[in-house]
């Protein structure tokens, strides 16, 4: 078996910042209650690893982020890399909570673009998806925003309208470009302004580079965005066994063939140490007698 690790793989710039800040924090602050708003990166290890450090997540995908506000009372509260609403940012502000605001840059200066075309009286279409909290975010600070998921999302204005076209960081550039496509054809005076970051848009491109691989395992949470984007991509670039797993812990050794050929990559929100685990497990795999697959050490995570 030949294993294929893809590069870039693993932590973003901005992930990497998230859980660094988060740290600091409670190295700098014990005894004091820290309450992340939603998972701080998708991605549950680095979730059970900031627990162990002290760090409580609320977590239940069904609370907006302001739900989610309402039950803290006491000490620092943590904003997401994914970011949050103005008025979720100033009602911590208004209960005198102190805040730590890890929300990406990237992420920042895709809601600067929204809001100056807003102030300049376009109106915005945003390519996102409705259950994610980037997304979420955008449309809760500026309500007159118009998400977009699919095609037939794309509302009939008057034909004159200004419209500005954005995205989320972390969708798929072959989906964005779909749905633009849809705009233009509809709005050809509409201005674009492609958002995909940078860490989302290489990881993807690595995947369409991927030269006859039999299989690819794709690393990362089931919630995390820019990992299913990856799958996908792998799918229509015609890759024919593609295997989302979180963690060596979920490694199916039934797919494993001696002659195959089998690429790993994973999202921006997985640990290094997590995707490595994998690489190193297959590596050394034996056919004929397979080691136990290990577990993953939770604390260690934080040091990357
Ligand atoms: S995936 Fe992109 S937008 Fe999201 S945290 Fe990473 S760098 Fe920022």
């Amino acid at each position: 078996m030949e294993v294929i690790p893809i590069a870039p793989r693993g932590f973003c710039k901005g992930v990497y910042n998230a859980i660094r800040l988060a740290k600091q924090t409670a190295i700098a602050n014990p005894g004091v209650r820290i309450t992340v708003l939603g998972q701080i990166v998708h991605n549950r290890y680095i979730v059970q690893a900031l627990e162990k450090f002290g760090i409580n997540t609320l977590d239940d995908p069904k609370a907006t982020r302001m739900e989610l506000l309402n039950k803290v009372t006491e000490g620092i509260v943590i904003f997401t890399a994914h970011g949050i609403s103005n008025n979720v940012r100033e009602e911590a502000n208004r209960r005198n909570l102190t805040v730590l605001d890890t929300t990406c840059e990237d992420v920042l200066s895709t809601q600067d673009l929204i809001e100056s075309a807003i102030t300049s009286k376009q109106t915005v279409f945003y390519i996102g998806k409705s259950a994610h909290p980037e997304a979420n975010a955008v449309l809760e600070s500026y309500p007159s925003v118009c998400l977009i998921e699919e095609i037939s999302d794309i509302p009939s204005l008057n034909d004159h309208s200004e419209i500005f076209v954005t995205n989320q960081t972390t969708m798929s550039k072959n989906d964005i470009e779909h749905i633009i496509e849809g705009i233009i054809k509809q709005y050809p005076q509409a201005t674009i302004a492609r958002e995909i970051c940078g860490a989302t848009r290489l990881r993807q491109e690595a995947i369409e580079k991927i030269k006859q691989v039999d299989a690819l395992i794709v690393v990362g949470d089931p919630k995390s965005n820019n990992t299913q984007m990856l799958a996908k991509i792998a799918r229509e670039h015609h890759i024919e066994q593609v295997y989302r797993i979180e963690s060596v812990e979920q490694l199916d050794t039934s797919v494993l063939r001696k002659e195959m050929k089998i690429g790993v990559t994973a999202g921006a929100s997985t640990p290094h140490k997590i995707t490595q685990q994998i690489i190193d497990y297959l590596n050394v795999y034996d056919f004929e007698q397979p080691a136990i697959l290990p577990k993953v050490d939770i604390l260690s995570l934080l040091d990357e």
